[in-house]
Formats: C-alpha cells, structure tokens, sequence
C-alpha cells in the first residue's frame, strides 16, 4: 500500500480524519492480505464521505472511476474491505472512545470555522489539529478499530458498456445505462424530463 505522505499530497492537508482513514486501510491490508489495487481487486464500501475516505482511495486504490470504492454518506466512521482475490473481507468500526478530541479542539475549530477566530486562533487551531493527527498515527490501528463481520456481499464488479447516441439529446451515454423507449435510447436526464 502507499504511505500517509502519498495520501497527505492527495489530500491536500494531514488531518484527524485523513489518519483514521490510513488506519483503516493500514489495518485491512494486514487482516486481508492487501496490497494497492492496481484493477478491482481490492473493493472498499464506506459509511461516511469525510476525510477519511481520501486516505482509502491513495494508499489501497480504492476509487470511484474503476468501481472499487463505494462512499455511503451515513456519518459513520466505519468500513467494509473485501479481497476479491481470496473472497475474504472484514469490516472496521471505529471505536468511539480511543482518540476523543479534547474540548479546547472542538470549541476552537467551531469558532475559527464559523469565521470568527482571530489568526492567533487558527493558527492554535492547526497546531492542536496537529497534535491529534499525531497522536492517532500512534496509536495501534487495531486499538482503534473493531473488527467486525462484512454485512453486504462484495459488490459485482464495475460493468463495461458500449456507448450509443440518446434519441432525445443526441448525446453519448453508455448503452448499459439509458432507457429503451420504443426501440429507441433515451439517457436518465432525458427519460425523467418526460
Ligand atoms: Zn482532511
Ligand atoms: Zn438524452
């Protein structure tokens, strides 16, 4: 798999949620036998959309372009990894009281996001995300999660279409995924304008 470094230049910051997201994967890769899925080999389905889920798609190559990656927007820190090679997959669940930010962290972020920090307030702010960031990089990804039993089948793999013309808008759009409306292709825009 490929390093936090590699997911911080993705990503764009080191952050809590980034860290938690390299766990997991760090974590999968051990338990499943994973290495960075070149093709579909390694399937992930999250329960949240954060930080986190950036983390998953560098150092696994999880993504949604190949189909691998399937993003659940439940709010919930946890997440399905399956190993199509071997068919053994395992689920992680954060466990809700190893890295609770502190107060003075969650207090100041609300105040330097809602705008009203001052400089020496965000500047405090990162540094304390810092610190956190550091921390759960320390702790055991198997202290941070718990490990528990995939609750859904492995998604079918991604489907590969021939793309033909919609009689509606003469756009292009994959033969798999449009209409037949009397013999003729109609693309979802096009059919729910109906
Ligand atoms: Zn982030
Ligand atoms: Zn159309």
């Amino acid at each position: 798999m490929k390093s936090y470094e590699d997911a911080i230049a993705f990503h764009g910051h080191s952050c809590g949620g980034l860290a938690m997201g390299y766990k997991a994967a760090e974590l999968a890769a051990e338990l499943l036998d994973l290495s960075f899925s070149e093709d579909e080999e390694v399937v992930c389905v999250t329960e949240t959309d954060s930080c986190t889920v950036d983390a998953i798609q560098v150092t696994l190559g999880c993504t949604a372009g190949k189909g691998n990656l399937f993003v659940n927007k439940w709010g919930k820190n946890a997440f399905s990894f399956y190993n199509r090679k071997t068919g053994k997959s395992v689920r992680l669940v954060a466990n809700p009281d190893v890295a609770p930010m502190n107060t003075e962290l969650v207090e100041l972020r609300a105040k330097v996001f809602s705008g009203k920090g001052t400089p020496e307030d965000a500047e405090h702010l990162h540094e304390l995300m810092h610190k956190y960031t550091d921390a759960i990089m320390a702790i055991p990804a198997k202290k941070l999660f718990t490990v528990k039993e995939t609750k859904a089948l492995v998604p079918e793999k991604a489907r590969i279409f021939d793309n033909v013309v919609c009689s509606v808008c003469g756009e292009q759009v994959a033969e798999g995924l449009c209409e037949k409306v009397d013999g003729k292709y109609v693309c979802t825009p096009c059919a729910r304008k109906k």
